[in-house]
């Protein structure tokens, strides 16, 4: 694990970056509580990456993570700099962070964040720690990420409801679910809402298998379908998908497509739990001198991984769970 002298740390600068998650709040309160309970001082840097060249640091005292534990979002804003891919650039915001009197990190954010995060440790030896924050699940070296959880009961419920509907017309749904790269969201959402199939970037369910499914449920009397759809590289591919069904086999199928509404709202008690798990281990892991490394949960126990280790790793998701749905919805 990367090392540092902690002893010289004073003030710790937290950020939110990239894509927001339910329950970011809850890590920065813990790590913010965490850090005064041992004396430091904590600085937020506002919008992420552009608020550490646009030298936005704003003090974060007890008083002022009062009321935010069960708030969505994140109150420091988040945001994305493709300049930050520049040495320049990054070397400007570490200078504006030590003449703000800033000697270590706190990251909240996902892949490309912690990447921009490893690169001020790796040319500027500024030590920072991660916290895998993102509603997909999909950061190497832990088996949860802040705002999953959270993603996964919003889904639910929007499918429970469409269920309903579903059942009371007969018809066809394909509910589209967040999930880029991955299908953690799709698979969770698919096993525990009874979906008849689930396509998501990891699997290559083709239409006519999904086709084939769907009839075999007509055949034992079922009258209603719901299928689960990661959006994948194209949100909105469910319309496709709903295309080709209904070219191939005339079934009418209608399409929903979740968007956004996964990733707002209050966190769950198991988000708000991990988010302040990984807060508070984001400021011992900076206290006992290590850094360059992303804080998660393995086996439902804290674990720290170097980031060298972690970026640019893809993280699978459960062939036992993909199995599982295959067989309860056949
Ligand atoms: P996430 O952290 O959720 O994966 P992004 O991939 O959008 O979100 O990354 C957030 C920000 O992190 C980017 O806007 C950029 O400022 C920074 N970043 C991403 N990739 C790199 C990289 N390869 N080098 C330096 N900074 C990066």
């Amino acid at each position: 694990m990367p090392q540092f002298p902690a002893d010289k740390i004073k003030t710790i600068g937290i950020y939110t970056s990239g894509g927001d998650a339910p329950g970011m709040n809850a890590a920065i309160r813990a790590a913010t509580r965490v850090a005064l309970f041992h004396g430091l001082e904590v600085r937020g840097i506002v919008g992420g990456y552009p608020g550490m060249l646009s030298n936005e640091f704003m003090p974060l005292t007890q008083g002022s993570m009062g009321n935010i534990l069960q708030r969505g979002g994140t109150i420091l804003k988040t945001g994305r700099l493709p300049e930050f891919h520049q040495a320049d650039v990054r070397a400007k915001a570490v200078a504006n962070m030590r003449a703000a009197g800033i000697d270590a990190l706190v990251c909240i954010g996902g892949d490309g964040s912690f990447t921009g995060a490893h690169l001020l440790f790796q040319e500027h030896k500024f030590p920072i720690v991660g916290l895998p924050g993102t509603i997909d699940n999909d950061i190497f070296g832990t088996d949860f990420t802040i705002g999953f959880d959270t993603a996964v009961n919003v889904a639910l419920e929007a499918i429970d409801r469409i269920r309903d509907t579903a059942a009371s017309h007969d018809r066809l749904f394909i509910v589209e679910v967040m999930g880029r790269d991955s299908g953690f969201i799709a698979v969770d959402v698919g096993v525990a809402g009874g979906a008849e199939e689930i396509f998501f970037p990891e699997n290559s369910v083709t239409v006519d298998e999904a086709i084939d499914h769907i009839k075999r449920g007509m055949a034992r009397g079922k009258k209603s379908s719901i299928l689960i759809a990661a959006e994948g590289r194209k949100p909105g591919r469910a319309y496709d998908l709903a295309e080709a069904i209904r070219k191939k086999s005339g079934f009418d199928a209608k399409v929903c497509i979740l968007g956004h509404i996964q990733r707002g709202g209050s966190p769950t008690a198991a988000d708000r739990i991990l988010a302040s798990r990984l807060g508070a281990a984001a400021i011992e892991t900076l206290r006992k001198g290590q850094c360059d490394c992303m804080v998660g949960v393995s086996g439902g126990q804290l674990t720290t991984v170097p980031f060298a280790q972690a970026l640019g790793k893809k993280k699978a998701v459960g062939r036992e769970l993909i199995e599982l749905a295959r067989v309860l919805s056949y």
